[in-house]
């Protein structure tokens, strides 16, 4: 038994636009999950992947996280947003707001004028307080108003701009240090869900390695590196690259990186990546919400289920854990589900349990798909985090052929 001292949750999707659709959208996710009203004690509240603004605050303060950070509110609809995290109570919160599409930021860009741009970007988290840049598939949504951007790389250009993401990224890096923000660019990377995304990732990583050189924190924040660390080049070929991923974070200082962990069972999907949950819809028919914010974002919504018998979901379930049990250094890496994206925040002691102990991951090697369990690295690794401050991996580090 741990008595955490305040956990700080960097990404999770607890208030704002998208996430209260999620709610409306999913009734039955809130048959499941009800919370009694104790009179002077608490409100009442229901939900499970979706829940209400007040249980957010009770279930994460039970389980001894009292910061949480919403990591994506358009900043027209902010706030929206301040208006739920206003309403969850006991825990200290913050809002990313989307940047990445924005007209004015984007024609600030494209003109090379970096100081205008950071006198925007100091405005805009001024007048909707803001904490940090968040940037969602750099450029997709402008692509998406043009019915294109599924699968956007890191060089394809953006219709309508002399731009690429690749371009938006290192240039949001450079505003980002100008205005000494206090969190790096907080990047969901291009290319998100699709087999083979993981140099995408590690290409982005790579984009502003020479802008983190002569600092000694990171300047890039990659966000749920699980769902851009996919070896393979289809599904019936994926395999995890989170080896790789974890090679990469090792040998640079520059970047920081957080899970995403896939927890099994009913998630509600919900992200800026639009076009990716246009994709995700195709592949898991049912419920879908898109929409569009003008001239700065966009969102989808789907409902998905993580199936351990299921070789894509059981090679998900790895990365994340494989990833976080080969980045040597602890401080760079944080454990989420990008709730409620690969599954609920309230399932981080299981996550935590997984990390810490061997036998907890071998318990579950024994229900998942032991084929996708194969395309992994996972089975292979022996660490077992604990609550010394740092614990070295061996040097050898090749698990893979
Ligand atoms: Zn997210």
């Amino acid at each position: 038994m741990v008595v955490m001292p305040g956990g700080i949750d960097i990404h999770s999707h607890i208030a704002g636009p998208k996430v209260n659709a999620g709610r409306i959208m999913r009734p039955e996710d809130h048959y499941k999950i009800f919370m009694r009203m104790v009179l002077g004690v608490r409100r009442s509240g229901t939900g499970r992947t979706t829940p209400s603004t007040n249980m957010i605050g009770y279930k994460y303060a039970r389980m001894g996280w009292t910061t949480v950070f919403e990591p994506a509110t358009p900043p027209l609809e902010t706030r929206h947003t301040h208006e739920e995290l206003d309403d969850i109570p006991i825990l200290d919160k913050g809002c990313f707001p989307l940047l990445d599409s924005n007209w004015f930021v984007l024609d600030y860009l494209q003109n090379k004028e970096y100081e205008k741009c950071a006198t925007f970007i100091g405005w805009i988290m001024d007048a909707i307080k803001g904490y940090a840049v968040k940037i969602v598939d750099p450029g997709v949504a402008e692509a998406w108003g043009w019915g294109r951007g599924v699968g956007l790389c890191l060089d394809d250009p953006i219709p309508g701009y002399n731009l690429t993401p690749k371009e938006i990224v290192r240039s949001l890096c450079k505003v980002n240090s100008m205005l000494k923000l206090p969190h790096p660019i907080h990047v969901h990377c291009n290319r998100l869900g699709f087999p083979g995304n993981y140099t995408c990732t590690i290409d982005t990583m790579d984009a502003v390695s020479d802008l983190g050189l002569n600092v000694d924190f990171p300047v890039i924040h990659i966000t749920h590196v699980q769902f851009t660390g996919y070896a393979g080049d289809s599904w019936a070929t994926l395999r995890s690259g989170g080896e790789e991923i974890a090679k990469y974070v090792n040998n640079h200082k520059h970047v920081s990186i957080d899970l995403g962990q896939v927890i099994f069972g009913d998630s509600t999907t919900m992200t800026a990546d639009a076009p990716f949950e246009f994709v995700l819809h195709h592949l898991a028919p049912g419920k879908w919400t898109s929409a569009d914010v003008e001239a700065e974002t966009s969102s989808g919504i789907v409902p998905y289920k993580y199936k351990k018998k299921n070789l894509v979901n059981t090679v998900q379930w790895c990365i994340g854990l494989e990833v976080a049990l080969l980045v040597k250094d602890p401080w760079r890496i944080f454990p989420t589900t990008d709730h409620p994206n690969a599954g609920p925040f309230t399932s981080y002691p299981t996550v935590l349990s997984w990390l810490i102990s061997k036998k907890a991951r071998e318990k579950m090697f024994e229900q998942v798909n032991r084929r996708g369990l194969r395309r992994t690295a996972l089975p292979a690794i022996d660490r077992e985090y604990d609550l010394q401050l740092y614990q070295p991996l061996t040097e050898n580090m090749t698990f893979m052929k």
